[in-house]
């Protein structure tokens, strides 16, 4: 997608009459989007949500429904574990970061036992039942799963509690959510106009925001706001050029978006001087099932271990995109493949099989004598129940026992759902870098000024994240932020 579109500025005074008005006008239906337009329904404000596309969803729907919650919500307490913010805002900023922002990570926290109530409330059903393993999406219904809090370093930094929150549905529940999110707004009087595609914002002469253009089937329409533009059109994976510019790590990999993460927000708001954060940061999925991983080893092309393999599977595939690449490995032996049900394989099977180390790192294409003492030294410890290099949880640690075999993250995984062949880089990203916003989602300018009527939330903005990703932080702060966003927009002079 090209990162040329023009997005200059519409002068208020060149617009002879508004198509439409509205009090707020929300740019984009995904989860910030629709937790922005019910907020500001609910406030009183008459509320517009534009979407480029046939109706609600974007990334939103199609993603896993993890939710990053905690702080002691009944999902939490009905499963036994005991949280608090302080606990939940610890974490994050050691797992989000460097460069997560500390205001809004502790306000994300001290909410977030209400969040949850908020998202009951709309509807989104959480089972009071823990998945207990390294998971991408677990196959089950269960509300609750662990993101790394009870992995190294984490669970020396904070009290470990599970915080993800999954809508009670098998596999994927981000369409189960966006289907509450969307009933709430339209039940809130929020009304939506589809098929229609924001070009650029509407500027005053005093610098405030009082609209939007928009493109819908080839008419150009204006949009006045008379309180706010919301900007919640995700972020900008599908703008190779924005990409080249900002994130050049993250090009060239399989996208996780809905095809509409073209940064338009991002730059309608640039172009009349917002400022941007972590523009070059991205989750990075990682092509292997975290349960083969935790129960063998990961290594790199030179046959190095380089993460503990227990941890949020992000962390790995950040660990690998942003260290040594995604010539990345997974080694096991037999027993640790035949551990993990058919079904939570994903499709994947060893791609080399070997009675001996060196063997298999001939058929691996990596240094046999590297892979030899890299497994030597795990087996060494592991007859311990410890894992002295990367500190990985006991419960995982075992000597493997040849032979062995390799799965190699390029090979792809499939989630059951899916068929064909994945073959790639290993790696599926997307962006987490955005719009630099206030705790309100206001966004500022280059010289750290709100710009009056200009809000964003989701991921057209930076929210918690500095350079880290845990699962859930983005429906989560999409969620959390679009909904103060809303608030903030409805009551905007
Ligand atoms: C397969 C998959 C699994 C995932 N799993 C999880 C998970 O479990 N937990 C988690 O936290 N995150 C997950 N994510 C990431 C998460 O879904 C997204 O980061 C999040 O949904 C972004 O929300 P948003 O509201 O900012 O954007 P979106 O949901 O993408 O919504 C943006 C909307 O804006 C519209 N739009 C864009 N530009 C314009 C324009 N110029 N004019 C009008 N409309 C426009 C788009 O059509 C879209 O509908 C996953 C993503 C995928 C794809």
């Amino acid at each position: 997608m090209s990162g040329r579109i023009s997005v200059a500025p519409r002068d208020a005074a060149e617009v002879r009459a508004y198509d439409i008005e509205t009090d707020v006008l929300v740019v984009g239906y995904g989860c910030a989007g629709a937790a922005a337009a019910f907020e500001a329904a609910r406030a009183g404000a008459q509320v517009l949500v534009l979407d480029r596309m046939g109706g609600p969803g974007g990334a939103s729907a199609l993603s896993g429904g993890e939710i990053y919650l905690g702080g002691g919500t009944p999902i939490q307490q009905a499963c036994g574990f005991d949280d608090d913010p302080a606990a939940m805002a610890a974490f994050l900023s050691a797992a989000l970061g460097p460069g997560a922002d500390p205001d809004k990570i502790t306000r994300y926290s001290a909410d977030s036992v209400a969040h949850f109530h908020w998202l009951a409330a709309r509807g989104v059903p959480f089972k009071p039942t823990l998945w207990d393993a390294p998971a991408w999406v677990p196959p089950t219904d269960d509300g609750l799963m662990w993101l790394g809090e009870n992995s190294w370093p984490f669970s020396e930094l904070a009290a470990p509690a599970p915080r993800g929150h999954r809508p009670a549905a098998h596999d994927f529940g981000g369409k189960l959510l966006m289907d509450c999110l969307a009933e709430a707004a339209r039940s809130a009087g929020a009304t939506a106009l589809f098929d229609t595609r924001a070009t650029c914002l509407i500027v005053a002469d005093d610098g405030a925001v009082v609209g939007a253009m928009a493109r819908r089937y080839g008419t150009e329409l204006a949009v006045r706001a008379r309180r706010g533009v919301v900007l919640t059109t995700g972020g900008f994976v599908d703008n190779d050029a924005m990409l080249a510019a900002h994130a050049p790590k993250l090009l060239g990999h399989t996208k996780v978006s809905a095809g509409t993460d073209d940064g338009s927000g991002i730059r309608m708001a640039q172009a009349i001087g917002a400022a941007v954060r972590h523009m070059a940061t991205g989750q990075v999925g990682i092509s292997l099932v975290p349960g083969l991983a935790a129960r063998g080893i990961v290594v790199n092309g030179r046959g190095q271990r380089f993460v503990n393999e227990d941890t949020y599977p992000g962390r790995i595939g950040q660990a690998a995109l942003f260290g040594p690449g995604m010539d990345t490995w997974v080694v096991l032996d037999e027993r640790a493949y035949d551990e993990v049900p058919q079904q939570q394989r994903w499709g994947v099977r060893p791609t080399h099989v070997a009675e001996t180390v060196e063997e298999l790192a001939e058929l691996m294409g990596v240094p046999a004598a590297a892979l030899a003492d890299t497994v030597r030294r795990y087996n060494a410890s592991a007859s311990d129940g410890v894992d002295p290099e990367f500190a990985k949880a006991a419960r995982w640690v075992r000597p493997l026992t040849p032979p062995l075999a390799a799965i190699d993250v390029r090979a792809g995984v499939r989630p059951p759902s899916e068929s064909g062949d994945r073959r790639g880089t290993g790696a599926s990203v997307f962006t987490l870098g955005g719009l630099h916003t206030t705790l309100d989602g206001a966004v500022l300018d280059i010289d750290g000024a709100a710009i009056p009527g200009l809000f964003a939330a989701g991921r057209a903005a930076s929210n918690l994240h500095g350079e880290g990703y845990i699962s859930g932080t983005s429906l989560g702060d999409g969620t959390f932020f679009g909904r103060r966003a809303g608030i903030a927009a409805a009551r905007d002079t």
